[in-house]
């Protein structure tokens, strides 16, 4: 059990801050909850794990936002791939499709990542005002 450092109330694993006196609680609570943050951001951008975020109940704000860019992202690769596919019957231009694609879902993937990681809410660039779904 851990105490308040101003007022010495009980504190509940997981406050943020004292429900005595509102002094915030130094230390690892607060550490942990934002690392947890990151991980689930990471995942809204490694494909379909993106899933994991989205549907796992409470997750803050933030890591909503990025769950559901990454969901974007990743109808917009399944859209893009179908659309490669189309062109199959012409081998190079196949070959060009594909590689831009992989490409570019990996470039997106990563600058998400990045912002998570910076723990910037932003949308990504060139795609992030396509909204398949909504949050
Ligand atoms: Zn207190």
């Amino acid at each position: 059990m851990a105490y308040c450092s101003k007022c010495g109330s009980s504190l509940n694993e997981g406050d943020k801050v004292c429900g005595n006196c509102g002094e915030p609680v130094p230390g690892a609570n607060r550490s942990s909850s934002n690392s947890n943050e990151i991980w689930m951001g990471i995942l809204s951008y490694l494909g379909i794990l993106a899933l994991i975020p989205y549907f796992v109940k409470d997750q803050t704000p933030f890591v909503r936002a990025h769950a559901v860019r990454g969901i974007n992202l990743l109808l917009l690769e399944v859209i893009v791939w179908v659309a490669v596919g189309v062109f199959s019957f012409i081998p190079v231009l196949n070959d060009i499709l594909s590689t831009l694609a992989g490409l570019a879902s990996f470039v997106l993937s990563l600058i998400g990542i990045i912002n998570v990681a910076n723990k910037e809410d932003k949308d990504l660039p060139f795609i992030g005002t396509i909204r398949m779904i909504k949050d």
